[in-house]
Order: structure tokens, then C-alpha cells, then sequence
């Protein structure tokens, strides 16, 4: 095998068209970040968004809903329109607002809706807990027991998912369907269309958790038209800690009564009526809540300008070269440490991070850490890397495979405690 050389990667990022977009972020000297999966970097444009949001309130006190330069009353709205390019979706199909988690509850109350024997609700054994908790709670609000009417396909690999599996379980007790678009350990990335095209099939209710996809891959939603999904912003769209985040609801089920109503569910016209029966949006806007959480929202702004320019397709692209690159290296370099990459090969089956799974990998992120790649750790044995389409070059990810390189080679992992920190 030919050594990939640091000269290589140096022209890789002479002919990315985005490298200059890096100039566009915040990057810390002497740090490789590639933590982006899990918290997305500040860019100049987020930051000028939140200030411009600040400012609107600076100027404009209570005018600010409806009189600043963005005014808040309908930021939701604006910022739904931008994200829907990323989905191939409609602008009214999609809303920023909530979390991922408080979005999958308002989903779930929305769109569960059991019948004679169809009461289940089918996700998966590898899901994000979070979103294991909402169901459980969601079925025990219906008064159903999570134990007999969670169902949870089951990994072959413990890494990942076989459509195949999933569909044998989409049986005539199944009332809705909620799955990853990717899987946030292993990166797999699942075949959205076929699932939704086999869920409807069956008449079974299917949504999906777009938190490792959104930013980094590119849906067409207008295609296969999934019921319901849902997501976060501060992953790969940057958003800010605690950012705020978003769904989508497909057209046909516009004027569903919300599950969990309040009176930004409302029709905008309508709203300052103060009537107690609530009329609510006939968009993906009805599934709002209460008020926005405005300068958690104005980030974002700054934030999908740039996707905007760049198109969500040339950011993949970007991507999955940019992953590929790295699996190359630590194949090259790490043969013999222990490395297994959990994450699947193919294009169209992985998401935006690599994979790599070392029974050490607790050390190994600290001493990765340490020596200014960061890195993100999921117990107990997962290290996840993601270079970033928008910020990271080729050369930070040859550097970065030659640091671990250096850590294995030399040991230097086992001056560590192979344990968690409090968040990893
Ligand atoms: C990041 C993530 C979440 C986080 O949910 P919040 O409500 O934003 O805290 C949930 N589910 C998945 C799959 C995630 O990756």
C-alpha cells in the first residue's frame, strides 16, 4: 500500500471549493475539532445573528416581535423555510423550535394514535436514550406499558441496523415507526426511502430523528414523504449550545389537532385574539408550543446563510471525502492498535462521523484531547470522529490520524483512566 503524505492532503485542500469557508468559523489555535457531530463550532455569521438579534432588542424593546430588522414573531417561520432546502421538503413543512426531544413528544402525542390492535410503537435497540425515554413516557401518558408496546429491532452486529429486520417487524400491531436517520455510534445511515415506502405500505406512521443527518446529508423528502421528523441545530448546522431545534411535518397531515398545544401553535393572525379555543396554523407551524426562545434561535440564522450558499449537496460531498480520507489513514496507519471501524463503508449507508471502536477508546480521547484533537467519546467503547465539511481540511484530518498514530505507537494512552468523563 502507498503512504497518503501530508503533501497529498495539502492538495486535496487546494482544490476544495470550500476551503474558505473555514475562515468563516472560529477555529482555536493549535486545536483539531472534530467534535462537530456532537457540538458544532461558532462561525462569525452565527455570532453576528445573535448580536443583530440583541441588538433588535436593544432598539426596539417589545417592537422587537414585529419591528426589528428580524423581527421574532415570525423567526420560526424564516428559519424553517431556510432549513427545508436541507430536507428537499416544503417551506410549511418545517418548523425551528423545541429540541429533538421535546419535538419527538410533540410528534409522538400528535401522531400516535392507536387503534383495535394496532398499539405498538416499533424503534430500535441501538437508539439514542433520549428518545427511548419519550416513547416510554408518550405510551405510558396513552396508559399503555412501555415494556409489551416498545418494540425494539434488534442489531445483528450490535452496531448496526438491517432494514431488512426492521421491515419483518412492521407487522399489523405496529401504530407508528420512529428510527434514526443516523445512528449516532456506528454512523450508519439508513435507507429512509425504502423504510417509509414499506411503513406506508402497511399503513403504519413513520418519523424520523434527523439529529446525525441534518447539515451533513442531503434529504429529498418530497420523494417519499415520511410523516413526521425531527432534529437538533447545534450538531452539524452549528446553531450554539442548547440551540434550538426543529421538525418537520409532511403536508398531508397539515391541520392535525397538535398533540401538545399552546398558543404559538396558533394561525398567526389569530393568535393575539386571545380566544380560548385555539385555531391553530394549518403548517408544520402548529406543532409550536410557547413562545420562542429567541436568542437561541438567531444563530442558526447566520448559521444556514451558509448553507444556502453552499448547497447541502456540495457539503456531503465534501464529506464523504472527507471521511473516506480518514478511513483511508487509519487503515494505513493503525493496522495493528485494536481499531475496529464500526461505521459501514458504503456512501449511501454512512452518515457524517467515522466510527472507531478500541477497548481503550476512554484513554485513547484523553490523550487525544490532550494532544489538541478533539474527539468524542461514547461509552464504553466508541471514539467518534467527525471532520466538518464547512471547517475542517484534509491536512487536519492526515494530522490528526498521525497524532493517534503517535499515541498508540508510543503508550501513551495508558497514562489515563480507561472511564468516562461526566459528558463524553
Ligand atoms: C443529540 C441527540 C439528541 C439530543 O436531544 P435534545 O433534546 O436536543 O437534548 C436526541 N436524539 C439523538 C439521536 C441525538 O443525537
Amino acid at each position: 500500500m502507498t503512504t497518503i503524505t501530508i503533501e497529498e492532503a495539502k492538495q486535496l485542500d487546494q482544490k476544495d471549493t470550500l476551503a474558505n469557508y473555514r475562515n468563516e468559523f472560529y477555529i482555536k489555535e493549535g486545536q483539531i475539532y472534530l467534535d462537530g457531530n456532537s457540538l458544532g463550532l461558532l462561525s462569525k455569521r452565527a455570532e453576528q445573528a445573535l448580536l443583530g438579534s440583541l441588538q433588535d432588542w436593544k432598539e426596539h424593546g417589545i417592537d422587537g416581535w414585529t419591528e426589528g430588522k428580524q423581527p421574532w414573531y415570525t423567526f420560526s417561520e424564516t428559519l424553517g423555510e431556510m432549513t427545508a432546502p436541507l430536507l428537499g421538503a416544503e417551506s410549511d413543512e418545517v418548523i425551528v423550535t423545541g429540541s429533538t426531544t421535546i419535538n419527538l413528544h410533540q410528534l409522538v402525542a400528535t401522531f400516535y394514535q392507536p387503534t383495535g390492535k394496532r398499539t405498538k410503537i416499533l424503534a430500535d435497540e441501538l437508539a439514542f436514550p433520549s428518545d427511548i425515554y419519550a416513547l416510554q413516557s408518550q405510551l405510558k401518558l396513552k396508559g399503555y406499558d412501555p415494556d409489551e408496546h416498545l418494540i425494539r429491532v434488534q442489531s445483528r452486529d450490535g452496531r448496526t441496523l438491517e432494514e431488512d429486520d426492521i421491515i419483518a417487524q412492521m407487522t399489523d400491531e405496529i401504530a407508528m415507526i420512529v428510527l434514526p436517520s443516523v445512528l449516532y455510534r456506528s454512523g450508519q445511515l439508513l435507507d429512509l426511502a425504502r423504510l417509509t415506502e414499506e411503513a406506508h405500505k402497511r399503513g403504519i406512521v413513520i418519523g424520523f430523528d434527523l439529529a446525525h443527518s441534518i447539515g451533513a446529508i442531503a434529504h429529498s423528502f418530497n420523494e417519499y414523504e415520511p410523516d413526521f421528523a425531527f432534529w437538533c441545530n447545534y450538531k452539524y448546522l452549528n446553531s450554539g449550545p442548547g440551540g434550538v431545534g426543529g421538525l418537520y411535518v409532511n403536508k398531508r397531515h397539515f391541520g392535525t389537532v397538535p398533540g401538545i398545544a399552546g398558543w404559538f401553535s396558533s394561525n398567526k393572525q389569530k393568535q393575539f385574539d386571545m380566544e380560548h379555543t385555539l385555531t391553530h396554523a394549518d403548517t408544520a407551524g402548529a406543532f409550536q408550543i410557547g413562545t420562542p426562545h429567541v436568542l437561541s434561535l438567531a444563530p442558526l440564522k447566520g448559521s444556514l446563510e451558509m448553507f444556502q450558499e453552499v448547497g447541502i449537496h456540495s457539503i456531503r460531498e465534501k464529506s464523504l471525502q472527507l471521511t473516506a480520507f480518514l478511513i483511508k489513514l487509519i487503515e494505513q496507519e493503525l493496522v495493528d492498535h485494536g481499531f475496529t471501524i464500526a461505521n459501514p463503508r458504503e456512501n449511501h449507508r454512512r452518515g457524517g462521523h467515522v466510527s472507531l471502536e478500541h477497548e481503550d477508546a476512554a484513554s485513547i480521547c484523553k490523550a487525544l484531547k490532550d494532544k489538541g484533537v478533539i474527539p468524542d467519546y461514547r461509552s464504553p467503547n466508541v471514539i467518534r470522529l467527525a471532520p466538518i465539511a464547512l471547517y475542517s481540511s484534509y491536512e487536519e484530518v492526515w494530522k490528526s490520524v498521525q497524532i493517534l498514530k503517535d499515541i498508540m505507537d508510543n503508550g501513551l494512552y495508558q497514562q489515563y483512566e480507561n472511564t468516562r468523563n461526566i459528558i463524553a
